[in-house]
């Protein structure tokens, strides 16, 4: 493979080219109308634009990517998350159109996209599963008889669900008949198939999930856990690995069934086995996700690997180049999704200009982010802007770091998770360990210190920047680089 093209956006698209030009491969970028002067679009040698803003109209046009490819005699394409990377059909026409998918075969993908496929398909391994229906519903009374037998709380899900969404609390049978069609309708208008089923629902949970690793040629290991429980709407806002609750005897259980879960559909690639825990440690298999996951990175921090370049080797048909035994844990690593989204609105999508973009920096920093200031954020896409991610010899520096991080992350002219990152790593739920699904709806309200109103911020900056001036003589100091959440800032404005 010399020639990959990256079927994605943004921060993952520029970190698949990172790695692409460290292995001397060439790398062509695409990008819709918006992100014609994206960070992706710049760094990659060649770029092609493949439609309008909206992604139906671009990034999820499989055909038209794949005919591009082919015009730029493109060998391999790398489909990132999200978009098109859990897309079977698009798995197979890009092997079909004589080029290398690199990601696991859409055999692979269609079992694993279907949650209650992935089910049947590790049914026979031994492996725990939440009690529930195993097939789709069939009718309610069907939902009545599994709800009573499981027992209240319990959750509806949509099969073909993903990204947190399509799925319903019912904690009382009243209830269950309007959740599931209701849940029937959704599952119907947002995945196009109106498939649910029943799970009983933990009530406090936590979400661990491991990263695999396989080869063509029967090889496959686990690059152990990661603790995914900091979540708002289901879905991660902080992860971290190793996680604090898992010992070397429940890892290596952990990691043998995700072995076997993987091994379940012959998978072949990097792909991340999702579990569900329970307050007495019990684990059970909630998905496997058939692509690189977004928060790979603190694995790849504690492990020393780099698990694109592993894709592309693997995709190439190389064997593994380490066995289980070789790999160990070093340190802790610690993602925060940095999110255009204001957490003192229920974390709803926030739009805007980067008036001011200043990356942190310093030992054990990485930030994967494809943005640049004055950039206007666009409105068509996932709102994460960056990953801040930071890695330590242990969990205690890892969270310092990650709060000195913050403190010299300046974003201004959207509201991010920033602010938030800094409440739930100050938290004693946190630090100690002792934390669920729920910490955001358990102990965060709102960030009552970070409520400065716009115009009042700006007249402190002002302020704050004379006082620099006069004082220090530091006419360098100018508006953008005055970090108005800065515990500096905070001090000289009371
Ligand atoms: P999706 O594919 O939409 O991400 P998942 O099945 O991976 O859905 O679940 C996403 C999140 O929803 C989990 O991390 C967890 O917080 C919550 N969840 C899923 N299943 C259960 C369950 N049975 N009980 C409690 N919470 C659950």
């Amino acid at each position: 493979m010399n020639k990959i093209l990256i079927a994605n956006r943004g921060e993952i698209a520029l970190r698949i080219i990172r790695t692409a030009k460290e292995m001397g491969i060439q790398t062509v970028a695409i990008y819709s109308e918006v992100d014609r002067l994206a960070p992706h679009v710049c760094f990659a040698d060649e770029a092609i634009c493949i439609g309008p803003a909206p992604s139906s109209q671009s990034y999820l046009l499989g055909d038209k990517i794949i005919e591009e490819a082919k015009k730029l005699n493109v060998d391999g394409i790398h489909p990132g998350y999200g978009f098109l990377s859990e897309n079977a059909s698009f798995a197979e026409a890009v092997t079909k159109a004589k080029m290398t998918f690199i990601g696991p075969s859409a055999d692979s993908i269609n079992t694993m996209g279907n949650k209650l496929l992935a089910k049947k398909a590790v049914m026979d391994y031994n492996i725990p599963l939440v009690p529930g229906t195993e097939e789709a519903l069939k009718n309610i009374e069907e939902a009545i008889r599994v709800s009573k037998e499981i027992g209240f709380p319990i959750l509806i899900k949509a099969a073909a669900g993903g990204g947190g969404k399509g799925m319903r609390i019912v904690k009382e049978e009243k209830d269950l008949e309007e959740q599931v069609q209701m849940a029937i309708g959704e599952a119907k208008s947002a995945f196009g198939d109106g498939r649910v089923f029943i799970e009983k629902y933990l009530e406090s949970p936590r979400h661990i999930e491991v990263q695999v690793l396989a080869d063509n040629h029967g090889n496959t290991v686990h690059l152990f856990e990661r603790e995914c429980s900091i979540q708002r709407r289901h879905q991660k806002l902080i992860e971290e690995a190793p996680s604090v609750i898992v010992d070397e005897d429940l890892r290596e259980e952990l990691g043998k069934c995700a072995v076997q879960v993987a091994k379940a559909c012959n998978y072949s690639g990097a792909g991340t086995v999702e579990f569900i825990m329970d307050t007495d440690k019990r684990f059970y298999f909630l998905e496997m996700n058939t692509r690189l996951q977004v928060e790979h990175p603190v694995t790849e921090l504690i492990t020393g690997i780099d698990l694109v370049r592993e894709q592309i080797e693997v995709a190439r048909n190389k064997k593994l180049g380490f066995k289980q035994e070789d790999l160990s844990i070093n340190g802790h690593a610690i993602e925060l999704r940095v999110c255009a989204e204001d957490p003192n609105n229920n974390f709803l999508p926030d739009i805007g200009k980067l008036k001011v973009y200043n990356r942190p920096h310093g030992p054990g920093i990485r930030v994967d982010d494809s943005m640049y200031p004055g950039m206007d954020i666009p409105i068509y896409y996932d709102p994460m802007l960056a990953k801040l991610i930071v890695y330590a010899e242990n969990r205690n520096t890892a969270i310092d770091r990650m709060l000195r991080a913050i403190e010299e992350y300046n974003i201004q002219g959207v509201k991010t998770t920033l602010p938030f990152g800094t409440f739930a790593l100050k938290h004693d739920a946190f630090i100690s360990g002792n934390f669920d699904t729920h910490f955001i709806d358990k102990y965060f309200s709102s960030l009552d210190n970070n409520n400065i109103d716009e115009e009042e911020s700006k007249i402190a900056a002002l302020a704050a920047l004379l006082f620099a001036r006069e004082s220090k003589n530091l006419d360098e100091v100018t508006e953008k680089n005055i970090n108005t959440n800065s515990s500096w800032y905070k001090s000289r404005k009371q």
